[in-house]
């Protein structure tokens, strides 16, 4: 028989696709199978908090009455809870949304890192203490940095990466692990690092985790909340400092993420 795949003067002979094409089909069949199971992820991660409010929401009217006034504050606190959570996943989303679009952009000025720094570890010890004692954490701000270099920054986005980080590193910490904040400086960079001992990240996940939507463990059971767009957020949030998001990670000894920011020129 013969191998001649010519008709008509022309060759049909299957195309094989070269190892560009087919990293690029890999690529995009990943990209369709990660939106597929955020759109799974995030209804649920929307529905948890909402059924809550439905749920004490529907006991307060109907037994409202007959409650105690210790528990009718304790519901009304779970209310308020899942609110917030619901509030910062839909914020969360548009800022992504808007970030990916160029509608979002940086109102950069001189910013006092450290002042923002303690802000935001304080505002998260103030949530932590709230919650459930299993993500207990403390966190460690060396003393000695009594000041460092204004960094240009926009205050709110600045403040929100550095939340996802704090929130991730309590998120993947075992209960009662203590989280390390430092800040440093060279001449024209300043970074901040906010070490866990939490789970760790492998290295094939670790080059994974700032695209979007993108989980180690996507399992809906699993028992952290959150859809895989917080630290796409930060990376597009450094970008339009001109700065950088970076993570070293062990697996079972713990991640630091770091973030650097351009120093005001002091020239
Ligand atoms: P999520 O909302 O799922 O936490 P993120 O975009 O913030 O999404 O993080 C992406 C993934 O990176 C997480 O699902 C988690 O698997 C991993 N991750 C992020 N921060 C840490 C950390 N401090 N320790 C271990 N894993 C982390």
């Amino acid at each position: 028989m013969s191998n001649d795949n010519t008709v008509d003067g022309q060759d049909h002979s299957p195309t094989i696709p070269s190892d560009a094409e087919y990293e690029a089909e890999q690529a995009e069949y990943e990209a369709e199978q990660l939106e597929t199971e955020f759109l799974a992820v995030i209804s649920h991660e929307l529905r948890s908090p909402l059924a809550a409010i439905k749920g004490y929401a529907a006991t307060l009217r109907r037994h409202g009455h007959k409650l105690g006034r210790a528990e009718r504050e304790e519901f009304l606190q779970a209310i308020d809870e899942a609110s917030d959570r619901l509030e910062v996943m839909i914020s969360r989303l548009l800022d992504l949304s808007r970030l990916e679009s160029g509608a979002l952009q940086a109102d950069l000025i001189p910013v006092d890192a450290l002042q923002l720094v303690r802000e935001a570890v304080s505002a998260a010890e103030h949530r932590w203490s709230q919650g459930a004692p299993a993500v207990g954490a403390c966190l460690f701000i060396p003393p000695e940095q009594r000041s460092v270099p204004l960094v240009l920054a926009d205050l709110r986005l600045l403040r929100e990466a550095l939340d996802i980080i704090l929130e991730n590193a309590v998120k993947y910490s075992p209960s009662g692990g203590t989280i390390h904040v430092t800040i440093q400086s060279d001449d024209t960079m300043l970074t901040i690092h906010v070490r866990d001992h939490g789970i760790g990240i492998s290295p094939d996940h670790l080059l994974r985790i700032f695209n979007r939507f993108y989980q180690v463990d996507t399992r809906l059971a699993r028992d952290v909340e959150g859809a895989g767009v917080g630290l796409a957020i930060c990376k597009r949030i450094m970008a339009l400092h001109g700065g950088e998001i970076w993570a070293e990670s062990e697996l079972g000894v713990g991640s630091t993420f770091v973030v650097a920011l351009p120093i005001v020129d002091r020239r």
